[in-house]
């Protein structure tokens, strides 16, 4: 039996796909609703499959991410806020910084 509501899947239902876009697993990313103020990873988050792919916010529903092909391009809409962790960024960081440059570090 499944804990889920017909209709939906829980947000690992994208990771290949978010996978992607990014570059990495954005499964463990945290998302702040602008709705509602959950915070949440996106694996937290219910996918509805149609036309393209909806993330919502888990609490309230609100559209968290939209992606959508359009012909040969891949559209993402993001909603509320995202807080992005990067692995590897002193291997790519910019050319023209300096060693002593902090480290970028996003969200937690
Ligand atoms: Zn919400």
């Amino acid at each position: 039996m499944s804990e889920h509501e017909p209709g939906w899947l829980d947000g690992n239902a994208i990771a290949g796909l978010l996978e992607d876009v990014f570059g990495g697993d954005m499964t463990r990313v945290p998302r702040g609703c602008g709705s509602c103020g959950t915070h949440a990873p996106v694996a937290a988050h219910r996918v509805h499959l149609g036309a393209g792919a909806v993330l919502r916010c888990p609490a309230c529903g609100d559209v968290a991410l939209q992606v959508v092909e359009a012909g040969d391009r891949l559209v993402v809409r993001f909603s509320g806020t995202w807080t992005l962790v990067r692995p590897g960024a002193r291997r790519r960081r910019p050319t023209g910084t300096s060693a002593s440059t902090p480290r970028l570090r996003f969200g937690r």
